[in-house]
């Protein structure tokens, strides 16, 4: 069920316990911003999901409150898991869902990486 991003950060949620370590994740990467791990019900060869060790709702939430070094150390993360993942070259597609009208299931921002395969043009 899409949630509401407009509502406060709900700190039982699934990522939160990923976090805390509470739940597993199967890790890929990790630093000081940003952990990274494979998407549990994966919609390609390659289904990375990168998220923000701060609390978060959604990409419209980190876009207002985030500081330059927390957003930096995301964006970069993202690229860097991408490359390891080897991706670069055949390329791969970003995906925020925000929101109800966005699809957003997990109340936690996360960047979704798709590759590992032709991905089409995709809109909605
Ligand atoms: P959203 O629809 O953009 O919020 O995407 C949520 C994503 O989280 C979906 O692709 C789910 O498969 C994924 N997901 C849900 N629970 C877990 C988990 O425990 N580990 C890894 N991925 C998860």
């Amino acid at each position: 069920m899409p949630i509401d991003p407009t509502l406060p950060y709900d700190d039982q949620n699934v990522f939160a316990k990923i976090l805390r370590g509470e739940l597993p994740c199967n890790k890929v990467y990790e630093d000081e911003w940003s952990l990274a791990f494979h998407d549990i019900a994966p919609q390609a060869p390659v289904h990375i999901l990168v998220i923000p060790k701060g609390a978060y709702v959604s990409w419209d939430d980190f876009s207002v409150r985030a500081s330059a070094e927390e957003i930096a150390g995301l964006a970069r993360a993202v690229g860097h898991v991408a490359r390891e993942a080897g991706l670069v070259e055949p390329g791969y597609r970003l995906l925020v869902n925000t929101g109800i009208e966005g699809g957003q299931e997990i109340p936690h921002l996360h960047f979704h990486i798709f590759g590992g395969r032709p991905l089409g043009r995709m809109i909605g």
